[in-house]
């Protein structure tokens, strides 16, 4: 009998996991399933295009994995169980249990609304591909003027308010954030932030708590408010309540516990990658939720899988950072670089040349989806039966 890997989700981890292990391991004795909901691969660091009316390109999983031994099967998944080593999925031909050997968890994750009420019921979000379609219907259909709050002022905070102002400077765009908006940037990043926000028009409320959204707006801590007739909520991502339903070890994100090979410190089955994982990096920091992280964390967990059912040396992933990346419409933006721990440096490039860069390591993120098995050189191994069997009776 073949040795099952099911790999579920196939986002910028789970699909990166899926190509290196179809190129490590030979298909005589190995099978491998990628489920994800959706058919097609979802860019989900464009999501934000989407939203503002921009088209993004299709790519089929079915035709990303042509050619490989990966089987893509498009369904949802509603339950895993660890302990029977099960995974309950969904489609339109009904429901099905799959069994595997290894399991690579890459279900990503979603928009946290740290229990603010009115976030579900009345606000927007660029999280994931169906929010984004929802918010692009309602930014089509609104009227010039229009009030529109981003909440959050992070990343995705920042990216999605200018998004929209730039594509849409007939409405009236403000962004709030508990904190300060790209507080975590060097000064000369913040600095040319706030001249993109004045030239853009977007109005910032810095130190505002939400306390809870309406249809009218939101109300903040100082029991004060802010109207907007359209409120978008980037306040951070939580992961999808499947792991936390099943016995293996979650931190109270959610994200499954893994070691430095991504396995999970309570099932050695079991390997996390991506947003829904949680591993140390540089300094002992956990990794943040990132395309930076998953794709490396993807790598090194196909390969420790690898490595364990052949008899071979785990090879070590450094997983460092080098930049962060954020988009200021399509004509601007801005490079961070960072330290291998994530802190700002003082060195940081603006402008269209960072637009440019962005734009090259999106591309670049999404073209090594679409080719998961080009530039790895293929060293198919065979699973060695009685490695495998210790493996998989490992207690960690
Ligand atoms: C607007 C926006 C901009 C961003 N910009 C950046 C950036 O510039 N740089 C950066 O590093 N990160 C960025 N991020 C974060 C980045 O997108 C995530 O960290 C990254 O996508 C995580 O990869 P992943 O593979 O873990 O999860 P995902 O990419 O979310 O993939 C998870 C996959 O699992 C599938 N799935 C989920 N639940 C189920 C289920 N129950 N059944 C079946 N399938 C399921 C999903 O359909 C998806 O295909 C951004 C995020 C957003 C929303």
């Amino acid at each position: 009998m073949k040795h099952r890997i099911v790999v579920l989700g196939a986002g910028y981890a789970g699909a990166h996991a899926a190509g290196r292990l179809a190129r490590r391991l030979h298909p005589d004795d190995t099978e491998i399933t990628l489920v994800n909901a959706d058919p097609d691969f979802v860019e989900r660091v464009r999501m934000h295009q989407l939203a503002t009316g921009q088209d993004l390109r299709r790519r089929a999983l079915s035709d990303v994995f042509a050619g490989t031994y990966v089987a893509v099967r498009p369904a949802q998944v509603t339950a895993v169980d660890v302990d029977r080593k099960t995974v309950e999925l969904i489609d339109q031909h009904g429901a099905e249990e799959i069994a595997y050997d290894t399991l690579v968890y890459a279900l990503g994750s979603t928009a946290a609304d740290h229990g603010v009420p009115g976030v579900i019921e009345h606000a927007y979000h660029v999280a994931g591909k169906q929010a984004a379609l929802r918010l692009r219907e309602r930014l089509r259909d609104v009227a010039a003027g229009t009030t529109v709050l981003v909440v959050g002022g992070g990343l995705t905070g920042i990216e999605a308010a200018t998004e929209i102002a730039e594509n849409r400077p007939d409405l009236d765009v403000a962004i709030a954030a508990r904190r300060g908006v790209g507080d975590w940037l060097s000064d000369k990043a913040r600095r040319h932030l706030r001249r993109v926000f004045d030239r853009l028009g977007i109005t910032v409320h810095e130190h505002t708590d939400i306390a809870r959204v309406d249809d009218t707006g939101v109300v903040t801590g100082a029991a004060g408010q802010i109207p907007a007739q359209v409120t978008v909520w980037t306040a951070g991502f939580t992961t999808h309540p499947i792991a936390a339903a099943t016995t293996l070890e979650v931190a109270e994100t959610g994200q499954i516990v893994v070691d430095a090979t991504m396995r999970s410190v309570s099932h050695p089955d079991v390997y996390a990658v991506g947003d829904a994982g949680i591993a140390k990096g540089v300094g002992g920091k956990p990794l943040r939720m990132s395309c930076a992280s998953g794709i490396p964390m993807a790598w090194q967990a196909a390969d420790a899988i690898a490595a364990r059912l052949t008899g071979r040396k785990i090879p070590e992933i450094r997983i460092r950072y080098y930049a962060q990346c954020i988009s200021l419409g399509r004509r601007d933006g801005i490079i961070q670089f960072v330290t291998p721990d994530d802190q700002f440096t003082s060195s940081v490039v603006t402008g269209r040349p960072a637009a440019r860069i962005k734009e090259f390591v999106c591309a670049g993120a999404a073209w090594s989806i679409a080719h998961p098995t080009v530039m790895l050189p293929s060293r198919r191994r065979h699973v060695i039966a009685a490695i495998e069997a210790e493996t998989l009776s490992v207690t960690p």
